[in-house]
């Protein structure tokens, strides 16, 4: 253990199984010496979430839906009598129908799209607001994203509209909280396999042909998700804000296949 987060408390929310990405992240942080807390979503996600929570060491677990802004204010009311403050904070959270998640863009329904950003993106803005009344010495603040906010990416629609707002959040949420020395970045994953990844039709062919055609001829792992995560939350970052960091193997250079995969 490095000690890179002795002394460091946070939040991590949106793990549902010991395969979501904020899972990934969450164990390198404790491994590095981080107080951690977790929210999770609904009564089936918290039995799965409550022996991970327990295997670091941690007894904060919180019930969270973002849908229910009553439910977003209680967690960071139990966080403030608990520990008073945070220095960091993990925002996992994802959700489109799966409907929609396949098939054209241009089909997008209003009711899908205005729930589509109010979890996906919205509610890091919502969330930030409320862990940054919790650093007063400073912090920082990821939230997960992924290269189809700026290339098209087959069926995964509406979340890559999402995921632009999103990482547009990340800027302008970098500069109002900048002053205080609170850091907000976003790490933009390459395709793993989980819950949220599975939605999108045709992930399996996505996830084997970024795979083929990364520079790294491979996908990445949790664990260095988690390595990413812990750069942007530790002080090894302290001059980083407002970046949308890529962990994805290098798949997002390229502008077009491999040309090995394209003679076979
Ligand atoms: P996951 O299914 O393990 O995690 C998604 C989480 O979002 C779950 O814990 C779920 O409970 C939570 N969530 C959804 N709706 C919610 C709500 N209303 N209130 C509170 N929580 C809610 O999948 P994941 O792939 O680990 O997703 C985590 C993040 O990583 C998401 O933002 C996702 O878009 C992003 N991401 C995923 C990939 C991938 O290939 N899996 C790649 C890049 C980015």
């Amino acid at each position: 253990m490095s000690g890179l987060m002795s002394g460091k408390r946070g939040l991590v929310m949106g793990v549902a199984n010991d395969h979501s990405i904020a899972w990934g992240i969450a164990k390198t942080l404790a491994k590095h010496g981080a107080e951690l807390a977790f929210t999770y979503q609904g009564e089936a996600f918290g039995r799965r979430t409550k022996p991970l929570a327990e295997s670091v060491g941690s007894n904060i677990l919180l019930s969270c839906d973002v849908e229910d802004e009553a439910s977003v204010d209680a967690v960071f009311n139990s966080l403030r009598s608990e520990w008073g403050s945070i220095d960091f904070l993990v925002h996992a959270i994802a959700f489109s129908d799966k409907s929609e998640l396949r098939g054209k863009y241009a089909d997008t329904t209003r009711e899908n799209f205005s729930r589509t950003m109010l979890i996906s993106c919205f509610s890091f803005t919502e969330i930030a607001k409320r862990a940054a009344a919790l650093m007063p010495n400073g912090g920082s603040m990821i939230t997960l994203t992924y290269g189809g906010s700026t290339k098209v990416m087959p069926n995964y629609n509406v979340m890559g509209v999402a995921k632009a707002a999103l990482e547009s959040s990340v800027r302008y949420l970098a500069v109002d909280y900048g002053e205080r020395n609170i850091r907000i970045n976003a790490l933009s994953a390459g395709p793993v396999r989980t819950l949220a990844g599975s939605g999108v039709s045709d992930a399996r062919l996505m996830f084997s042909y970024q795979k083929r055609n990364a520079p790294l001829h491979r996908t990445v792992t949790l664990d260095e998700i988690g390595g990413s995560g812990l750069y942007l939350l530790s002080d090894l970052s302290g001059g980083v804000t407002g970046e949308v960091h890529f962990v994805d193997s290098g798949y997002n250079i390229m502008s077009m296949p491999r040309l090995d995969e394209l003679k076979v």
